[in-house]
């Protein structure tokens, strides 16, 4: 168990700047998630901090300890890849064994450490089997297993689960969750999943172009994103975004644009006054757009009318495609019962007191 500190890294292939100006410090035993777009440089940080890695500047500090100098089998982290990288020749039990045998860890306890693992990943019975006799879940599971031998003090995840199917990775992520309750072990967990970030890490960082956007819990960066970048990641469907101008008119504040005039509730309009008529994106969750019969009336909220242009039921909601006139479609997440049909004409209501307003011109965050 260690804390895992990062120190104003960048690391540089060439022209490419892969990472930039990246600080995090990581508590013993956190589940820490990196989550952005491909190519954002979440696996270059993971691997910096494996060691496979040289970086180009800043210092990363396992334990309290810099480490930039220290190879990368002395750092007491083991690492778990989408693509499992097991021995093909070897059962599961010497996969399991094989760093404990170069540790020369004598073999009775090698032997009880591998059947105490492979009982708490439920695979005690697999432990003859080779790797091609296995399925992609018990796969990761021995890769897993692999590393949990080790005993390591950090735990690396490369988009572990990216190979199972859609169940398969659902009833992984509930595994892997459970085992760190377990274990307690620092966990970096890199994914391009949105549900696997939002449900496993303690804490979430967004990434984009090697820059960190937000670090927070899931449910922080879900209610109160730090930029248009992240608001636009983070959940899904992904949050409708609206251009609009702020206007105000007899000490009252809307954000306006063709067909639609929102009213902004008192305590956001503080915000707005140095910036009457000046650009804007208005986001709104797909669940803060409600059918204005299912409305809470006394819920803050202000309407519009849209034309419904598709229907998802999906049995527990049903996402509405709506086309307000003049206006991009807008996706509602609505009650699974509304009475709505392809073509119909309906009023909206908008929970303004739920909504965020970004920056036009850099997705700077206004509220
Ligand atoms: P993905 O989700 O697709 O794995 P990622 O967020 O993990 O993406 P990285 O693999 O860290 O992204 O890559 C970050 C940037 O650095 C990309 O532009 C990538 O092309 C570049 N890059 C990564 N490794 C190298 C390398 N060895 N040589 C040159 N450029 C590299």
């Amino acid at each position: 168990m260690a804390d895992v500190k990062i120190e104003n890294v960048r690391k540089q292939f060439g022209e490419v700047v892969a990472v930039e100006n990246f600080s995090l410090n990581i508590q013993d035993g956190e589940f820490i998630i990196l989550v952005g777009p491909s190519g954002c440089g979440k696996t270059t940080i993971l691997r910096s901090i494996a060691g496979l890695e040289t970086i180009t500047s800043g210092e990363i500090y396992i334990d309290g300890k810099p480490v930039s100098k220290v190879a990368p089998k002395k750092r007491d982290i083991a690492m778990v890849f989408q693509n499992y990288a097991l021995y093909p020749h070897m059962n599961v039990r010497s996969n399991m064994a094989f760093s404990l045998k170069l540790k020369k860890v004598p073999k009775p306890k090698i032997n009880e450490i591998v059947e105490r693992t492979a009982g708490l990943l439920g695979m005690g019975e697999l432990l003859d089997r080779k790797p091609n006799e296995l399925s992609g879940g018990q796969r990761q599971r021995v890769a897993l297993g692999r590393a949990i031998v080790r005993d390591p003090k950090v735990f690396l995840f490369d988009e572990p689960l990216s190979n199972l199917d859609a169940k398969l990775r659902i009833s992984m992520r509930a595994e892997l969750l459970s085992l760190h309750q377990r274990l307690k072990t620092t966990t970096v967990y890199v994914t391009h999943d949105q549900m696997e970030a939002m449900t496993m890490g303690d804490r979430i960082v967004v990434m984009n172009n090697g820059v960190i956007q937000q670090v927070d819990t899931p449910q922080n960066v879900y209610d109160n994103p730090a930029n248009q970048y992240v608001a636009g990641f983070i959940g899904s469907p992904a949050m409708n975004f609206i251009d609009c101008r702020i206007s105000q008119d007899q000490g009252q504040y809307y954000v306006v644009s063709p067909g639609m005039n929102l009213k902004i509730p008192e305590d956001k309009a503080l915000k707005l006054k140095d910036r009457v008529g000046q650009e804007v994106s208005l986001g709104l969750r797909p669940e803060h757009i409600i059918h204005s019969n299912f409305a809470d009336q006394a819920a803050p909220g202000v309407s519009f009318k849209g034309s419904v242009w598709v229907i998802e039921p999906l049995g527990s909601e049903k996402l509405v495609y709506i086309r307000p006139e003049n206006q991009e479609t807008l996706i509602a997440r609505l009650d699974p019962h509304v009475l709505l049909k392809i073509g119909d004409v309906a009023d909206f209501k908008v929970r303004m007191d739920l909504a965020h307003l970004f920056e036009k011109t850099h997705g700077r965050v206004i509220f």
